[in-house]
């Protein structure tokens, strides 16, 4: 049976429109099914209200333990999640089998947040006693991404979970099947029915989640896609809008000793998962000086060289963008950016393979203008050479975005300013742009986010406080001016 909703614990077929995966690396039909009609979301959400009765007031530490079973059983089914994960959006195996082990390393870390950050405490009074503790929102809507089809929207719900919400979880159309393996290892876990449900689907399917009665979104997707929900909420202070949103990232590369290092490092932040991370570096600042030359050099070989095939191929490192029609956009970017200007050193092109596979490119932007502010999601990176440092760092902050930036430098004063200066919420130094830690917060400003960062601050966002006084006895309260 297709299996387009999962509500208070079984799976059904949808009532919505039929829609199906094809892997972009070979071509098969990874997914198919239906989606869930509006009724059906309005279903799913009733159902997690109801499974909230109950779940919200479990005793924390029994909802840990179902959570801590839940990383077990994901740990058993880690080639079974990769493996989905790289059939439905083309992800190379071991960056799947990476994503698989992120999923799991989730619980302990949320585990380790909720306490610190939404647990509670207490103090004596004079009248008596003074206590902080941490309420569940109540229903959450998760909508995932393509890109980590399972370990980003795993990073909403465990947090959700954890703190005492229910949750509705929309996967991503292009990357649905991870979605019927997490149900799997919530049952083995034990996790009772309704406190996590699914509904498949695109758009239509969203749409409706969005209308439904939630309290709250937790998204992670595109700034446009982020920007229109905040639009859609606008007025509505009563949900809670957590919105993990894109990039148009910098990294400068400045005087390193290692021109080799230097040029692996800006190629992996730059072609990870096939440039469709949202911590990949889309913008390279360089000296306009023979050493600025010999990284573009360098890193337009390794663009060369890196090896690009489907995710059940040995050695690779780059799979296929998602879709054809992801490859294609690719393309036409830089069509765009030539014509602003940019002269192509390496092309990204699609390749004769077809699916979702594009060559890796590399293009000079020094003299080109209005380039559009936009995050391109795949494996194109511009690289600008600029006269001076301060001028670098002008450039790298001259983006509606703030999610990831860095610097490759061996010197102390440069780093020391770029991270006095710099405006992104991850900012590495000669590290990738694409290293971000699951017990540090994961977001940025501007247009990256809602100001809500995720991993370890997700507990922020899926508890509201709740400061009380208290005191044993009602007595009388004496006041300056206030009858005896
Ligand atoms: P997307 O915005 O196209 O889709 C995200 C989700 O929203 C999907 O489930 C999709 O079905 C749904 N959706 C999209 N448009 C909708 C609409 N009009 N109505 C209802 N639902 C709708 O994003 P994507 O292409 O799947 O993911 C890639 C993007 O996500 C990139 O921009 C990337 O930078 C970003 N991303 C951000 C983070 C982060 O943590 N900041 C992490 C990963 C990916």
């Amino acid at each position: 049976m297709a299996k387009g909703a999962h509500i208070a614990g079984k799976w059904t077929t949808g009532d919505g429109d039929w829609f199906e995966k094809t892997c972009p690396a070979t071509g098969e039909t990874s997914w198919e099914g239906q989606a869930a009609s509006p009724a059906q979301v309005n279903e799913a959400v009733e159902n997690a209200r109801q499974a909230g009765k109950a779940w919200r007031h479990m005793p924390h530490h029994d909802r840990t333990k179902i959570l801590e079973a839940y990383a077990e059983e994901v740990g058993k089914r880690a080639e079974k999640i990769s493996e989905a994960i790289s059939r439905d959006m083309g992800k190379v195996k071991w960056d799947s089998l990476g994503e698989a082990a992120a999923m799991k390393g989730k619980i302990a870390v949320s585990i380790q947040a909720q306490i610190e950050r939404a647990g509670g405490k207490s103090n004596e009074t004079a009248f008596g006693s003074a206590h902080l503790t941490h309420r569940p929102h109540g229903v959450m809507a998760v909508f995932g991404p393509f890109n980590f089809p399972g370990h980003l929207p795993n990073g909403h719900i465990i947090p959700a979970l954890l703190a005492g919400n229910t949750c509705v979880f929309k996967p991503s159309e292009l990357a649905p099947a991870v979605a019927e393996i997490m149900v799997e290892c919530f049952d083995a876990a034990g996790l009772p029915p309704g406190v996590v449900n699914v509904v498949h689907g695109g758009r239509q399917t969203g749409s409706a989640l969005l209308e439904a009665e939630i309290d709250g979104l937790l998204f992670t997707g595109s700034a446009s896609t982020g920007t229109a929900f905040h639009r859609h909420f606008a007025g509505r202070p009563d949900v809670i809008l957590a919105l993990e949103m894109g990039g148009n990232n910098p990294l400068i590369v400045w005087d390193p000793a290692d021109v080799d290092a230097a040029a692996d490092l800006a190629a992996q932040s730059a072609y990870l998962t096939t440039g469709q991370r949202c911590t990949c570096a889309r913008r390279i600042f360089l000296p306009d000086n023979k050493f600025g030359q010999s990284v573009i050099e360098a890193l337009v070989e390794r663009a060369r060289g890196l090896r690009i095939g489907a995710w059940n191929e040995d050695d690779v490192f780059m799979g296929p963008l998602v879709s054809e029609k992801a490859a294609q956009a690719a393309v036409d970017f830089q069509t765009m950016i030539s014509k602003a200007g940019g002269k192509p050193l390496r092309r990204l092109k699609r390749m004769d393979r077809g699916g979702g596979f594009v060559t890796a490119g590399v293009i000079d932007v020094t003299d080109a203008n209005n380039l559009p502010d936009e995050e391109l999601f795949g494996p194109l990176v511009q690289v600008t050479r600029v006269k001076d440092f301060d001028t670098a760092i002008a450039m790298a902050n001259d983006t509606r975005f703030g999610l990831s930036g860095g610097l490759i430098s061996d010197d102390d004063a440069r780093w020391l300013q770029v991270h006095n200066e710099m405006r992104a919420g991850i900012l590495n130094r000669n590290r990738p742009t694409v290293g971000a830690a699951g017990n540090m917060p994961f977001g940025g400003p501007g247009l990256s986010g809602n100001s809500r960062p995720g991993a370890y601050y997700a507990a922020d966002y899926c508890a509201w406080p709740q400061a009380s006084q208290v005191a044993d006895k009602a007595e009388r309260l004496p006041a300056k001016g206030f009858p005896k």
